[in-house]
């Protein structure tokens, strides 16, 4: 972590501890714009993962992105202990511990920051000592369940909240087209076939194909990739067998890469996973496609965004495989749907 000698100010700071996915890091960015208004003298650390730490470089609320050195999932108390007593030379004023386990809320105690702030998550007692509580009963939507986090445990969350946005300039954006062979002149649409969460989750890369060769047909100058990390390589070469003019790009960018890829797309269909976050904070035109999860959880937010749900009954199982081994919550979701509502939003770009 090469960050952590690089302070050279004593102002203090603000400790962030990112959430772990993608999406979430994103959903969290309203509370760094309301910690920025509340103390805009003071610099904002990002501590995240190395995979979510590109999304965080594009918030302008973020002065470092530190990278958490420690295994996804394991406790590694030496290290984290270590890790905690280096920090402790930035200075921080506060922590605000967003992952709602134990071994997360650790660092900021053994770094001996004064105020802790959480939800209490693991039964963080002591741990967190500004502990904020949510009902499971009627869970919040992402962003105002990160944005309460700026006002005491007992305030009443803004409901004007602003939503999530990253930035990305046009000279970060032309050497990735330049690099990838895609050209600037030529529309560009994205399409996210793979879900992390599980197969459930993922619209079937025969409609993702379909979809593709409809708007190749009325559209050939379109450039379509296929974007996601090295894990869905295999899924997106399935859409890419069906639909050989759309270019697979999976696990061959970096996320950096692909947010600049989203930032220069004319919309972007997905399925609900991380990539679909990045486009809305980027206020791209979005379709987003649920299938086994609540499409009024963490719904997109651009201007233009459509949100496409069957809504049968089965629905939110909220299982990574579909229980009953039909799958028609997506199956039945066929691309002449989402292609109707693709279409209006491709004269918008
Ligand atoms: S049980 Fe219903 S909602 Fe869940 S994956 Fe199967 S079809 Fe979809």
């Amino acid at each position: 972590m090469t960050a952590l000698s690089t302070s050279g100010s004593a102002a203090p700071r603000t400790l962030v501890i990112s959430p772990n996915w993608i999406g979430d890091a994103v959903m969290a960015q309203p509370l760094l714009r309301l910690l920025k208004q509340q103390h805009p003298e003071r610099p904002i650390d990002v501590l995240a993962p190395g995979w979510v730490a590109p999304v965080l470089r594009a918030m302008p609320e973020v002065d470092t992105v530190l990278s958490t050195p420690f295994r996804h999932g394991a406790l590694q108390l030496r290290e984290r202990w270590r890790f905690a007593r280096d920090l402790k030379q930035r200075g921080y004023a506060n922590a605000y511990v967003l992952p709602n386990t134990l071994k997360f809320a650790l660092i900021p105690w053994f770094a001996g920051i004064r105020n802790r702030i959480g939800y209490k998550g693991e039964s963080r007692y002591g741990l967190i000592n500004v502990m904020h509580h949510d009902d499971p009963q009627h869970p919040r939507a992402m962003v105002p369940f990160y944005a309460a986090l700026a006002g005491a445990p007992s305030a009443v969350a803004p409901a004007d909240l602003p939503r999530p946005a990253l930035r990305v300039s046009t000279p970060q954006i032309l050497p990735v087209l330049d690099k990838l062979n895609l050209q600037p002149g030529q529309p560009l649409l994205a399409f996210s076939p793979g879900a992390e969460f599980g197969n459930a989750k993922r619209w079937p890369t025969s409609h993702f194909a379909q979809l593709a060769n409809t708007i190749l047909a009325d559209n050939p100058e379109m450039q379509i990739v296929l974007l996601g990390s090295g894990k869905d390589h295999a899924v997106c070469e399935e859409v890419r067998a069906l639909a050989p003019a759309a270019r697979n790009l999976a696990g061959q960018t970096s996320l950096d890469e692909a947010v600049a890829l989203i930032a220069q797309a004319s919309a972007m269909v997905s399925n609900d996973s991380g990539l679909l976050h990045i486009a809305s904070a980027l206020n791209r035109p979005v379709i987003a496609i649920y299938g086994p999860t609540d499409p009024d959880h963490a719904p997109p937010f651009s201007d233009i965004a459509r949100s496409l749900s069957l809504r049968i009954a089965c629905s939110p199982c909220k299982q990574r495989e579909c229980p009953l081994g039909h799958h028609d919550c997506m199956q039945k979701l066929d691309s002449g749907k989402v292609w109707a509502e693709l279409q209006p939003m491709l004269h918008f770009r």
